[in-house]
């Protein structure tokens, strides 16, 4: 797509930010680095799977700390050469100075990726434990927007967070700080997943009425295993809603009803979600493709069946 911006980006596709400003709906895939040769042989083959499905973007995120985060611009390079894919790279300040920061970001831009997903991180071990900030890096993910911003044409998304971010005092602090690194030069925003769709909207009321505009994408991830209900809190901050959990509970022996009942409550949730102008869906698929294939193809029946 020819759009005349000068760039180092000679064979630039439109950003997350270009595609959501003609008013599209954006339907995008999360994976994790993968830790194996096998779980890599897995990543590729989810991948591969994934790209018929025509995504709007595929993220990857990023380790807290070690030897994953080399693998992120490893993915990412590799998805923006060798696939019909536009990549987002999840990217943290954990453990970074400003320099190292700065180095990593011109490596994305040297692959070609364009889109960042500025994340500040949690320490690495205990994602509770206390966040010490590099002694030359950067505090905040609004901090991290800006370093990306000052370093290129980049497209940045930041996280949001229905429940508010466990660390934030209050729901108000969390959304004056979430505005803030919007203004800092966010393009939008992807929340943390949930699993009840009031939760998102009543976070984009508030930050509608804080006068902030970016647009905030729902991260979803269809629930495939009973289990998942008694992490809910880990994963997105919140008890699992219980109205829901007793629609599970009915069918809790049964892992074959339990994963078709996390299909069947994946795409209610997505289309209420849509119906209420959310301006897409990014699913987090703990690179596992069947259960995103359906709620997606679920969605988007004219997308063609793999
Ligand atoms: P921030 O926006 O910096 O907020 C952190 C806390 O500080 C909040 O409580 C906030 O309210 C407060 N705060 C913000 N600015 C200020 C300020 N100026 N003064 C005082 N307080 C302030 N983690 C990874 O390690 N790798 C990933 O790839 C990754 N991807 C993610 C993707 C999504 C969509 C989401 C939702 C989370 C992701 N995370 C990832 C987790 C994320 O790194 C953690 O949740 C982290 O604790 C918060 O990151 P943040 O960018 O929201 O931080």
């Amino acid at each position: 797509m020819a759009l005349g911006l000068p760039s180092r980006f000679p064979d630039r596709v439109a950003t997350v930010r270009e595609l959501l400003a003609a008013g599209e709906r954006s339907f995008s895939f999360e994976f994790m680095p993968p830790k194996t040769p096998e779980a890599e042989r897995q990543l590729w083959r989810v991948i591969r799977e994934l790209e018929s499905l025509k995504p709007t973007f595929v993220s990857v995120t990023y380790g807290a700390g070690g030897s994953t985060r080399d693998r992120t611009v490893d993915i990412v390079e590799r998805i923006a050469h060798s696939t019909t894919l536009t990549p987002v790279a999840h990217f943290t300040a954990v453990n970074h100075s400003v320099r190292e920061l700065r180095h990593l970001i011109g490596r994305f831009a040297d692959a070609g990726v364009r889109n960042i997903l500025a994340v500040r991180g949690d320490p690495p071990g205990d994602p509770m434990g206390e966040w010490i900030a590099h002694p030359e890096g950067v505090h905040y993910a609004e901090d991290l927007v800006r370093l990306i911003r000052q370093s290129g044409e980049f497209c940045v998304g930041v996280a949001a967070f229905p429940y508010k971010h466990p660390r934030s005092p209050s729901i108000e602090s969390d959304v004056d700080y979430f505005v803030r690194k919007c203004r800092a030069g966010a393009d939008y925003a992807i929340t943390q997943m949930f699993f009840e769709a009031d939760d998102y909207l009543r976070l984009r009321d508030r930050v509608a009425a804080s006068g902030c505009d970016t647009p905030i994408i729902p991260g979803i991830m269809p629930v495939t295993r009973f289990a998942t209900i008694a992490r809910s809190e880990q994963l997105s901050g919140a008890p699992f809603p219980a109205k829901v959990a007793e629609r599970f509970e009915r069918v809790k022996d049964d892992p074959d009803a339990v994963y078709r009942l996390g299909i069947e409550h994946g795409v209610e949730l997505c289309r209420r979600l849509l119906d209420e102008g959310a301006p897409g869906i990014h699913f987090i698929t703990f690179n596992r493709s069947n259960a995103t294939r359906e709620v997606y193809q679920a969605l988007m029946p004219a997308v063609p069946v793999v």
